[in-house]
Formats: C-alpha cells, sequence, structure tokens
C-alpha cells in the first residue's frame, strides 16, 4: 500500500491578519494554514478568486473600460491557470458558473474606472524615507511578529478592497463584517509603524459601496497584541509537542465553514463524540458498499453505508461527477469514505453538489507535528 502523504506542521515566524482570524477559531486550523502541503487538500472559493481578481484591478488602476476589461479577464485566467492544476479547485474551471461571476465584474470594472484613488507606489522603497502611501506592500511591526499586504493606504487612510459585502439579512453578516474591521486594525498598526498612522480605514466593494470607519489606534494596538500573543501561543504548543488534541477547539461555528475537515483528525473524534452534529454543510463517514459506474464517463454513484445519525435511514446512494468530485470508482469495497460539505435533501438525507468533497479516508494525509524536543 502507498506510504500516506504527510502534512508537516511548524511554527510560523509571524502571524498576519489572515493567520489571526483563523487562529481565533482555532489554533489548529491556523497552524495547518500556515502548511503548504495542506493546500493540496483544500477546496478554495471562486468567491475569493472574485476579490483577488478585484484586488489587482483596482492596483492596476486602468484609464479605461477596455483596459479594465483586459486587466480582469487577465487576472481570472492566470487565476484558472492554478485552479487547474489543483486536484480540488479543477472543478471551478468556468468562471461563467461562479455566484455573481459576471455581475461582479461588471461592478469591478466600473469600481476601477470611476474610483478616485491616487496612483500609489507598488514597491516599498529598498532605503531612504518611509512611504507615504502603496498598494499591497508587504508592511511588518511588532518586530517583524506581524506582516501583512493593506490592499492600499496612504497618508489618510487604509483601504481594504472587498468583491462584495454580505447581505445585511444574512444571519453571519455582522460578524463576516466585523472579521473584516479586525483585519483593518491590523493593518492600520502595520501603515502607522511604517508610515504613520492613518485617520481613517475603509472598506471598498466592487459594488461601489464604501464602509468607513475611524482608526482607533488603542483598539488596533490591542488587536496586534492580540495577534502576537496567539502567535507565541501557538509556537510554544508546539515546542512542547502539542498535536491535534491539544491544540484543536472544535465546535459548530469553528468547523462550520473550516477548509480542514476533512483532514483533520479533532474533527472526526469530535464529531463521532457530538453524534454527529448538524452542520449547514453536513459532514459523514461511511463504508462503501457498492459503486455503480454509470454510462457517461462522468456521472457514478457510490453507495455508503454511513455512520450515527446520517446513517438512519439506511444505505446511502449517493450520485458524484468524476469532473467534479474526482473519479472513487477504482476503491475498493469496504473502504472508508470521508464526505465534506455535503447538501441535506428534504428528505433528511445527504447529496454531494459542487461544494462537497469525497475521500477515501486511507489517500488523506496524516499530520505531523514539530517539536523542539
Ligand atoms: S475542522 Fe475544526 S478542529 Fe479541525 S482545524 Fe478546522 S476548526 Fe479546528
Amino acid at each position: 500500500m502507498a506510504e500516506r502523504p504527510r502534512i508537516r506542521i511548524r511554527p510560523a515566524a509571524r502571524t498576519s491578519p489572515t493567520l489571526w482570524a483563523q487562529m481565533r477559531l482555532c489554533t489548529l486550523r491556523a497552524a495547518m494554514s500556515t502548511a503548504k502541503e495542506a493546500e493540496g487538500w483544500v477546496l478554495h472559493s471562486p468567491r475569493v478568486w472574485l476579490g483577488t481578481a478585484f484586488h489587482l484591478l483596482m492596483a492596476a488602476r486602468p484609464p479605461d473600460a477596455g483596459e479594465a476589461e483586459r486587466v480582469w479577464d487577465s487576472a481570472i485566467a492566470g487565476l484558472l491557470t492554478v485552479s487547474s492544476g489543483h486536484r480540488l479547485d479543477r472543478r471551478f474551471a468556468s468562471p461563467e458558473r461562479w455566484p455573481g461571476y459576471y455581475m461582479v465584474r461588471q461592478r469591478a470594472i466600473a469600481s476601477a474606472i470611476q474610483s478616485g484613488f491616487r496612483p500609489v507606489s507598488a514597491r516599498l522603497p529598498a532605503a531612504g524615507p518611509r512611504p507615504l502611501g502603496g498598494a499591497e506592500l508587504l508592511l511588518t511591526a511588532r518586530d517583524g511578529l506581524l506582516s501583512g499586504r493593506p490592499d492600499q493606504f496612504d497618508r489618510q487612510s487604509v483601504t481594504e478592497f472587498k468583491s462584495s459585502l454580505p447581505d445585511p439579512a444574512w444571519p453571519e453578516a455582522a460578524s463576516l463584517v466585523e472579521g473584516y474591521w479586525r483585519q483593518l486594525r491590523l493593518y492600520a498598526v502595520l501603515v502607522g509603524e511604517t508610515a504613520g498612522w492613518p485617520a481613517v480605514a475603509r472598506i471598498v466593494a466592487a459594488s461601489g459601496q464604501v464602509l468607513t470607519r475611524n482608526v482607533d489606534r488603542r483598539e488596533c494596538e490591542a488587536e496586534a497584541d492580540a495577534a502576537v500573543a496567539g502567535l507565541r501561543s501557538m509556537n510554544e504548543g508546539l515546542g512542547h509537542g502539542w498535536g491535534s488534541a491539544q491544540l484543536a477547539t472544535p465546535g459548530e461555528i469553528e468547523c462550520g465553514q473550516c477548509q480542514y475537515q476533512a483532514i483533520c483528525p479533532a474533527f472526526w473524534s469530535w464529531c463521532e463524540t457530538m453524534s454527529w452534529p448538524q452542520l449547514r454543510q453536513p459532514a459523514a463517514r461511511g463504508i462503501l458498499q457498492a459503486i455503480d459506474p454509470g454510462f457517461d464517463g462522468d456521472l457514478y454513484a457510490i453507495t455508503l453505508r454511513l455512520d450515527g445519525r446520517h446513517g438512519e435511514g439506511g444505505l446511502l446512494p449517493l450520485a458524484l461527477r468524476r469532473s467534479v468530485h474526482g473519479d472513487l470508482t477504482g476503491c475498493r469495497l469496504g473502504a472508508q469514505i470521508r464526505i465534506v460539505h455535503a447538501q441535506m435533501r428534504q428528505d433528511g438525507r445527504l447529496r454531494a453538489d459542487i461544494s462537497t468533497c469525497v475521500f477515501p479516508e486511507d489517500e488523506l494525509p496524516d499530520l505531523e507535528f514539530w517539536s523542539s524536543a
């Protein structure tokens, strides 16, 4: 049998707004996000790619619609090239099928042309006076323990671009937007220690919507202190030989949207002890009972005997597509299968959609934890 791949979890040299956002939920999640090998087991989101394309567009500052379209299309083409080589992400090969693609494209292009932002430097000078502004510059603070690339800053403001803002009626909208402000508090510290404190923080959406807040320096400093303390605590834990059980804080909010569910041992232990919690996108584990290879080379079905609550309705036939979920028709009967980010049918049984990932358990990687001992 082939050796299982390994994901090596090491201490991190510095934290960042992104790492801090993960760490606030779960230290194991943060630790995995620093491991390059883990990326291959994560299904990324086209929503994030739209944000990346919007950043690139705003940084390019196109003079007219034609140039803006060219910049946008080239950014999307670059993202597709990368995703086509990723075992899970290649399912998103058609941008026109990404949620809201054309609307975000149109609004992003309009925003990039209409925005009154001044041209800014895209490089940090090797020497000389501190920059008065910049876009996507790598800044560090707190003796190098905090780093990040604010989308844009100048003497007055620090700005974060988002492809969209959540619908305020959505139950998680407020916490999502609060996460953006948290990110901006850290960017304000990075800018503050590099170029002087900005007075204002802004979130600019592709729709043209702008949210603005005054920068509260004390609040920002406290956020940076907490982020650095979190980094130290994670590294100390790893130094003491902690593994997934000690680093993880599993829970419905923490794990619900976590990209690492499939490869996280703490998650599957928690699911078992919690009698398979009702996540918005359920996860399940079961034994492969039968395979129907299908007729068209794409659609096929597997039948599973699922553990716990999800198995109460008897054997589950699960329709899958090779182009989306990969090909499990070569798996041996009796293999343990993990399903993450599934959907629930009206009859309470699981189904797979474009966000669902299905893995034979013996092909998943092991986590290998660093210890200074
Ligand atoms: S699945 Fe849960 S326990 Fe595992 S890393 Fe993610 S948030 Fe932490």
